[in-house]
């Protein structure tokens, strides 16, 4: 047994709990997988906005390089540059104030006090524009047309400020904290250099201005540029905020965040949240410094939830699956171990049925050799041997006639041949034909049985042999105190009739009871009590007796020893009265 429970412990038991803790740690995973990819989403999702919102700032650049060059083939270029300012404005509102400057430094346009608007942008841009002051500027000039940058001002970029914004999505990986956009000193000459377009975003009393520039293609040294009007830049922003991809729309919200991380257009009416701690967000490029493209979960527990229900539905798997594990692995032991007890028992049984045939051979042997020889004068004497030899005979033919029927029962070939007869008759018949023998060992036999024929529909052999058994039992186990008993009773409202074979032995032992119709299985050990058998006896009794549509069971007789009781369903045809 200890054998069987270490196959089980290494065999099903270990090999379990590892893939019971691989499939937990694999449950981890999954919930971190989860998390991952909906951050990818949302990530993808930041980005492709804030792509188009910067898209959208270089298509103005575009645009208005375009319009310029326009304005500058429509006229003189004296002419163009000192109304440029009012041409521009009059066909394109989203700038608030254009200018025409040469590289020199001299604005041409607009005048200084032409428009509140021209004042103001004379106050913040003038001496900037006129190369006077160097400013701290955010600038993006067009790399392509641009003849190689400069990498002057790059290198002089100032060190990275912290995002206004904390992403809270992706925990996992490490959250980019800082600016990747930064401002640096420089004046407006050196930051022109020799590329044709670009974009400077520049904080004035921390408000942002965004200042388009264009390099005229024919008269090099003529730098027109524009300052976006930020409500109309707001409103074209907000629409591709509203554009989000409706598939979206029930699960998040994107907001435009400004460099206060105030919302300038929100993708969802009415949808607030904390601005600062969106689930993913990104950077717009320097056009828009410190602007972000922010995504907000509508419902930041629907990702635990959904993780929770995954985790749930594995776990109830891997439970179900250890318990089948469990289950099945108990199973096979508890199996291999009744395979076991049947092998002991039948090596038993084997020594046991030896033992048995050696027995009554030996006394057949030897009274017949003293019988033979001659050596018994006294016939008293005789006629006992002959009675022992007989009675050893009888004991060596029940159980040979025991192992045959088993076997024959066992591969299902047992036949019987079933007819009504008396059963009182049989009983009365097979006491009177036991009672010599017993009498001889000094057992005293009362039987009680009805003076009518009960009738009963069944093999008279067979059931005989079930008789037999139990008053061979009675006998085997009933130590010093020899009286046996056989009872025959139609028990009435039951159709059914019960013989009954008691004795004044121990009893079977308290929780055996059951078990001893088991084959091969005894109660009573032949090392330790020194009584013969094979396990067998009530085996085929019962075998016999429920192939009858009966039963054979045990009962603790009252005031000590064993009663068994064979039960027969009563034969249709009723009982009838002895002649
Ligand atoms: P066997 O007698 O050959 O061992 P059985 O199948 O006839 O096999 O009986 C099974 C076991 O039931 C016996 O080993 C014995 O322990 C128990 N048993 C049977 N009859 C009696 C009885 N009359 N009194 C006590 N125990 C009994």
């Amino acid at each position: 047994m200890k054998k069987i429970a270490l196959v089980f412990v290494t065999a099903v038991f270990v090999p379990s709990l590892v893939l019971a803790w691989l499939a937990v740690r694999s449950l981890r995973d999954q919930q971190l997988v989860l998390e991952r990819q909906q951050y990818l989403l949302y990530q993808g999702v930041a980005d492709a906005l804030a792509k188009e919102a910067d898209g959208f700032v270089t298509d103005q650049q575009h645009e208005f390089g375009q319009r310029a060059e326009t304005l500058l083939a429509g006229g003189t270029t004296a002419e163009v540059t000192r109304l440029f300012d009012d041409r521009m404005r009059t066909n394109w509102p989203n700038a608030l104030v254009t200018c025409a400057v040469t590289t020199q430094g001299e604005i041409l346009s607009p005048q200084p006090n032409a428009s509140p608007a021209a004042a103001a942008f004379y106050a913040d841009f003038g001496k900037f524009l006129g190369n006077r002051e160097s400013a701290q500027v955010y600038w993006n000039a067009n790399k392509a047309s641009a003849n190689g940058g400069n990498g002057e001002n790059n290198n002089s970029q100032a060190q990275n400020s912290l995002r206004n914004v904390v992403p809270q999505g992706n925990q996992a990986a490490e959250v980019q904290n800082y600016s990747k956009v930064a401002s640096s000193e420089t004046e407006f000459r050196q930051l022109v250099g020799d590329a044709n377009e670009g974009t400077i975003a520049r904080f004035v009393d921390n408000k942002l201005r965004v200042l388009l520039w264009h390099r005229s293609l024919h008269q090099t040294n003529l730098i027109l540029g524009a300052e976006l009007s930020m409500p109309r830049l707001k409103e074209n922003l907000g629409t591709i905020v509203k554009g989000l991809d409706p598939a979206l729309t029930n699960d998040i919200a994107v907001a435009l965040l400004d460099d206060m991380a105030t919302p300038v257009a929100v993708s969802r009416d009415g949808f607030h949240a904390n601005w600062k701690r969106p689930f993913v967000a990104t950077e717009l490029a320097e056009a828009l410094p410190h602007w972000e493209m922010a995504v907000y979960l509508l419902d930041p527990a629907k990702l635990a939830h959904s993780a929770h229900t995954l985790a749930l539905t594995l776990g109830l798997l891997i439970f179900v699956l250890l318990l089948a594990i469990g289950v099945g692995g108990w199973l096979i032991v508890t199996d291999l171990n009744r395979q076991l007890t049947l092998a002991r028992q039948k090596t038993d049984f084997v020594s046991n049925v030896s033992h048995e045939l050696k027995t009554p051979l030996t006394s057949i042997r030897m009274f017949s050799e003293l019988l033979a020889e001659g050596r018994v004068s006294e016939p008293e004497k005789r006629q006992s041997y002959l009675q022992i030899i007989t009675a050893e005979t009888s004991r060596l033919t029940r159980l040979i006639n025991n192992v045959l029927d088993f076997s024959r029962m066992e591969r299902g070939e047992k036949k019987y041949q079933m007819r009504p007869f008396d059963l009182a008759g049989l009983a009365r018949e097979t006491v009177e034909t036991y009672r010599p023998h017993l009498e001889s060992i000094g057992f005293k036999i009362e039987a009680e049985l009805p003076e009518t024929e009960i009738m009963v529909n069944g093999d008279r052999d067979a059931l005989s042999q079930v008789l037999v058994n139990l008053l061979s039992n009675a006998e085997k186990y009933s130590n010093s105190a020899k009286a046996i008993a056989v009872e025959l009773e139609r028990i009435a409202g039951e159709s059914r009739i019960e013989m009954r074979v008691l004795d004044r032995g121990p009893g079977v032992p308290r929780g055996c009871e059951e078990r001893i119709f088991e084959q091969f299985y005894r109660a009573h050990d032949s090392l330790s009590s020194g009584i013969q058998g094979s396990g067998l006896g009530l085996t085929l009794a019962r075998q016999i007796a429920r192939a009858h549509g009966g039963d054979v069971i045990y009962r603790p007789r009252e005031g000590g020893g064993s009663c068994f009781i064979l039960s027969l369903p009563m034969e249709k045809q009723a009982t009838r009265v002895n002649p």
